[in-house]
């Protein structure tokens, strides 16, 4: 009996011992369960990037500077990281409006810091607001103070399109004149310029514009009632993150909160300029100016290549000229005695002949011939001969006045063309020129005289007449017995 109640007791407390491992053995199995479950669900929340949409360019919220998302938002967009099992996305675009066209299309799932308003409730759903902040009036400094948008009047109100003021300021306060401007810059320059009388923005981000900008001559004129409560605001389809979110923003402390208002309400921003662009002009401007160089420097080099070329040209030009003068010279002179030659007389004594008998002038044509020059000849040599035949043409040229023509005829013969001259004045020339033959001392004592015939033009001459006359005249003088003039009759 005994060892039936032990082997009873003994298998019971067998069985309580195996079921209470089983019940530990399954509850591990449970947690081990839900903690692989849990690291899971965590594994694949960290996997859902949300993208995010920013305002590219509304510091200090935010902005993108040199491809980097900056400002308070990125502060708190950290913030979010660590207490939110997400990853962000920055999708980064040219302005605020482009931004909010991406949020309504769906191509982004948030934005960090915006006003709720009742046109982007359609599109978008909002946590709680997390960061606040006053909107003021700015104008240029000669503007009385302004308390509020009443006081605008029928000034201008210079409003960023996309911005929520723009949504509400109509609404509230219709009269008031809008300008809608592209961005926050660009409505303080036109306040500035005069283009706008007012601007209104947030504090925060009109200070340190004007600040960035220079703009000394404006100022925070007033402030308004509207005040900026700012949100994260999710796409339709993500808005069940909001209570997630709303527990992250509940978890920022106030030390949190400060440190990120403290570290941008008063900063500088030194907003690097991309200077990809420039590098690309400068790449351009460069390649441009070598390719100018280059096309310069070959226009350079047939610059000077022709500019030789038209030197040598010039050079042939200016010989050729030379060439031709001394053929023009040497066709109307004698080459021995540098008189004019007979081809020139001739051609000259028809033109000089149609004058006189166009004006009906008078003129005078004397022939001389050197006396037995054949005997200096013959005493003296055929060169010193020569010489003599130089000597008297300078001799007879030095006799005649400017506009008197001599050359030489032939041999030892020379004709002389006096144009105007009456008896009396080619009397005075032949004689002029006899006597300085007589007088002038000539090489190995030669004596030299000239016989001379003179014919004054006459009514009903001809060229040949003319001529033919002088040279009877000579004829006669040498029949005279040389040294002595005679005048054709
Ligand atoms: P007349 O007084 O009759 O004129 O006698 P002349 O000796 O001067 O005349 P003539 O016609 O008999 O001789 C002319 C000479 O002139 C002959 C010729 O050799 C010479 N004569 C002609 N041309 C030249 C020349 O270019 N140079 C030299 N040295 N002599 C020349
Ligand atoms: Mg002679
Ligand atoms: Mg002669």
């Amino acid at each position: 009996m005994l060892n039936i109640k032990v082997i009873r007791l003994v298998l019971r407390s067998l069985i309580k011992q195996y079921f209470i491992i089983l019940i530990k053995l399954l509850t591990n199995m449970m947690l081990l369960i839900a903690t692989i479950m849990s690291f899971t669900l965590l594994a694949q929340q960290k996997n859902n990037v949300l993208h995010l949409c920013v305002d590219p360019d509304w510091m200090p919220f935010e902005g993108v500077i040199n491809g980097k998302h900056t400002g308070i938002a990125s502060d708190y967009l950290r913030i979010f990281t660590q207490l939110t099992p997400y990853t962000f996305n920055v999708k980064t675009t040219n302005s605020w409006q482009e931004s909010t066209d991406n949020l309504k299309s769906g191509k982004c799932d948030l934005t960090l810091m915006l006003n709720r308003t009742a046109k982007r409730e359609k599109y978008l759903t909002f946590t709680m607001p997390y960061f606040f902040g006053p909107n003021v009036l700015i104008s240029n400094k000669d503007k009385p103070f302004m308390q509020g948008l009443t006081a605008i009047g029928d000034m201008t109100l210079g409003v960023v399109s996309g911005y929520r003021l723009l949504e509400e300021i109509p609404l509230y306060y219709p009269s008031i004149k809008l300008k809608i401007l592209s961005s926050e810059e660009e409505a303080l320059i036109a306040v500035d310029n005069g283009e706008v009388d007012v601007y209104v923005g947030s504090l925060y981000s009109t200070s340190l514009a004007i600040k960035q900008l220079q703009l000394s001559s404006l100022k925070i004129n007033g402030w308004i009632l509207l005040q900026d409560k700012l949100r994260m605001g999710f796409t339709k389809k993500h808005s069940h993150l909001i209570p997630l979110f709303n527990q992250a923003i509940d978890n920022i402390s106030t030390k949190q909160h400060n440190e990120i208002l403290n570290r941008w309400s008063n900063v500088q921003i030194v907003k690097l300029t991309d200077h990809t662009l420039l590098y690309y002009i400068a790449g351009i401007s460069g390649l441009v100016f070598l390719v100018f160089l280059w096309r310069y420097l070959i226009a350079l080099k047939i610059f000077a290549a022709l500019n030789y070329k038209n030197q040598e040209l010039e050079q042939i030009r200016t010989e050729l000229l030379i060439a031709n003068k001394n053929l023009e010279y040497l066709s109307f002179h004698d080459n021995l005695t540098q008189l004019y030659n007979r081809h020139y007389f001739m051609a000259t004594l028809e033109d000089h002949f149609n004058y006189v008998i166009r004006k009906k002038c008078i003129s005078a044509i004397l022939m001389i011939d050197l006396d037995y020059f054949k005997k200096i000849n013959d005493e003296h040599g055929h060169s010193i001969g020569d010489k003599i035949l130089q000597q008297f043409s300078a001799i007879l040229s030095n006799a005649l006045r400017a506009g008197d023509i001599a050359a030489r005829w032939g041999g030892e013969e020379f004709i002389v063309l006096l144009p105007k001259a009456n008896q009396e004045q080619s009397m005075a020339t032949a004689k002029r020129l006899l006597r300085a033959v007589n007088t002038y001392d000539f090489e190995y004592n030669i004596r030299l005289t000239i016989s001379i015939g003179i014919s004054q033009y006459k009514k009903n001459d001809n060229i040949e007449s003319w001529i033919e006359r002088s040279d009877l005249a000579l004829y006669q003088a040498k029949n005279e017995g040389r040294n002595c003039i005679e005048v054709s009759t």
